[in-house]
Parts: structure tokens; C-alpha cells; sequence
């Protein structure tokens, strides 16, 4: 009787152990929800947004063959975005064109309840155009996955949307939060389209997202392809921090390395 006692003893004190090991969180660790609803600050969020979505993470290799990208800019228009807000988010995505590489070529999808093509792929100038006269606010429902399915089947698998053959293809979303019609298509549809080799870039606007956890899903990676931030005027702001790319390879100048350089090191803490 003493003995069984003793075993069950030891046999709750390792119960203890193992799983006392297994789910204590480690000190100082934030909780993965609330890492990811914390947005950066605006220095940290353009130094990222130069760093992966301009440069493309390899500015020491400049000299060997540049890859060209074809960007298909996809504009959520929903009901929970002020139009206001949704001219502010067409300004700052002509800014960051202005700041990427000039021989990226974009194509733009604007969606509410449903996903309109405005532009094919064609080159900065009438992309810029194109944002200003061609895509509008709609502002009812939030249909994100018939975006994705019109990106895939009307632009990348589309032999009349003017994508360059050599290109990388990438999507950037730009939204405030999670999508209310067909949810349960949402992550497929962008999983069909990481398939096909696109990268997948997601801004998320706003200080707090219920939706965050689908953007998560969505983004190719949460350390390089998703971008969270206050508000549109702050993202307008971040756009402005990025410098000209003709300046961007100029690295060794002073001014521009240490510009953001003393706030870069807590994106990944
Ligand atoms: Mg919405």
C-alpha cells in the first residue's frame, strides 16, 4: 500500500514536471497574439517595408541580375473604411511606387462585395495614373477571397494581362482587418496563390485587429510580408521615411544608414 502510494507520489511529481516544463511561457516572451497585434513604430515599419518589400532583403547584390516583380495592388473599398481614409491609402500606395524599383510593373484589384480588375500590369507612370482615375470607393461588404480568385485567374494565369514571363509575382493587400463574405475561402484563395509561386504582402491598418489572425494567414510570413500599422495617415507618413531608390544603394552615406538604424533592432523582440 506504502509503495503504491509512493509510485502515484512520484508519478504526479513528473506529471508536474513535464508539463509544468512544457507550458510555462518563457520569461519576457509577449504571447504570439499579442506580438502581432503590437504595431511598430512608423521608423521600424518603413525600414521593414524597404528592407523586403522595395530591396527585396539583398541590397549587397545588386550587381547580379536584378529580378523585375510584377505587383498586383489589391484595395479593400469595404463599408469599415472611411473614403477619406481609402483616398489616403490610394496616395500613400502611389508614394511607395514612386520609392520602389522603376521597373516593377503593377496591376490593381479594388473589392468590396465583389473584386473588379481596374488596371493590367503595366509600368509606374499609368499605374499611378490608373490608381487616381480607375479605382473608386464602394464601401459595402468585405469580399477578400474573390480578390484573391481574380488576381489568380484574371491577372497571374491570364495570357492578356501583360505579365512579363521572367517576373516575380507578388500581391500586396492592403485592408483594415477581416473579410465577412465566403471566410471560409479566404486562406484558401491565397493559398492557391502562394502555389503559383506569388508572394503574398499584407498592410494591415489599424491600432487594434480583430481580424489579425487572418491576415497572419494570409501574408507569406509575419516577419517580412505583413505590415501593421496605426492609421492611413501614419502609413502615409511611413511611406514618406523610405528613401528615393536612386539613393536607396548609397549605403555607406552616414545620413542615410543611421536614420533608422538606432530603432531597427526591436522588430524581432
Ligand atoms: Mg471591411
Amino acid at each position: 500500500m506504502a509503495t503504491r502510494f509512493v509510485h502515484c507520489l512520484i508519478f504526479y511529481a513528473f506529471c508536474q514536471i513535464i508539463t509544468g516544463f512544457i507550458w510555462t511561457p518563457e520569461k519576457g516572451q509577449l504571447k504570439h497574439e499579442e506580438r502581432i497585434q503590437r504595431v511598430p513604430k512608423e521608423r521600424v515599419t518603413a525600414r521593414k517595408i524597404e528592407q523586403f518589400f522595395i530591396q527585396n532583403g539583398r541590397r549587397h547584390r545588386r550587381n547580379i541580375d536584378p529580378p523585375e516583380y510584377d505587383v498586383v495592388l489589391v484595395v479593400d473599398a469595404s463599408n469599415s473604411i472611411r473614403p477619406h481614409d481609402f483616398h489616403r491609402g490610394i496616395k500613400a500606395l502611389q508614394t511607395l511606387i514612386d520609392k520602389a524599383d522603376p521597373n516593377t510593373h503593377y496591376a490593381g484589384i479594388v473589392y468590396s462585395n465583389k473584386a473588379t480588375v481596374a488596371f493590367d500590369f503595366t509600368d509606374l507612370r499609368t499605374a499611378k495614373h490608373y490608381l487616381r482615375t480607375r479605382v473608386r470607393f464602394i464601401g459595402e461588404k468585405t469580399n477578400t477571397q474573390d480578390a484573391f480568385l481574380k488576381c489568380r485567374t484574371k491577372l497571374f494565369q491570364n495570357k492578356n494581362s501583360n505579365l512579363r514571363p521572367r517576373a516575380k509575382k507578388r500581391v500586396l493587400l492592403l485592408t483594415d482587418g477581416s473579410s465577412n463574405m465566403h471566410i471560409h475561402l479566404t486562406l484558401y484563395r491565397a493559398f492557391q496563390l502562394k502555389i503559383l509561386g506569388v508572394e503574398i504582402f499584407a498592410i494591415g491598418v489599424g491600432n487594434y485587429m480583430p481580424g489579425i489572425q487572418e491576415l497572419v494567414g494570409i501574408a507569406s510570413s509575419t516577419d517580412k510580408h505583413l505590415y501593421r500599422v496605426r492609421s492611413v495617415l501614419s502609413l502615409l507618413d511611413i511611406v514618406r521615411l523610405i528613401p528615393p531608390w536612386r539613393y536607396m544603394h548609397q549605403h555607406q552615406l552616414p545620413w542615410l544608414t543611421d536614420r533608422y538604424n538606432q530603432e531597427y533592432d526591436d522588430i524581432n523582440t
